[in-house]
């Protein structure tokens, strides 16, 4: 059982179920976004937005690259103490 935000949330997948892409996925974008919840990849049902699934998609076509997306981030502005509106 893991705790969020004085929430229960019980565990539904193991790092064995998160494939070598998807954790790659995750550290390099998830980790940098704002909607991120510490572990939600083994608690969520689908943890997977639709920018995720692009990105994934990307991925696997060869269209870009790990080291692109790290790239574009460093550009980008990934302000955490931005709340939402
Ligand atoms: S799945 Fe999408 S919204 Fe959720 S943390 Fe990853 S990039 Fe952010």
């Amino acid at each position: 059982m893991c705790i969020k935000m004085g929430k229960k949330h019980e565990i539904i997948r193991t790092e064995k179920a998160i494939t070598p892409l998807d954790r790659e996925i995750i550290n390099t974008v998830c980790h940098k976004c704002n909607f991120y919840a510490k572990d939600q990849e083994y608690w969520e049902k689908e943890y997977e937005c639709g920018a995720y699934k692009l990105i994934r998609q990307m991925l696997e076509n060869k269209q870009i690259t790990v080291d692109e997306i790290e790239k574009i981030f460093k550009r980008i502005d990934l302000n955490p103490e931005r709340g939402l509106k």
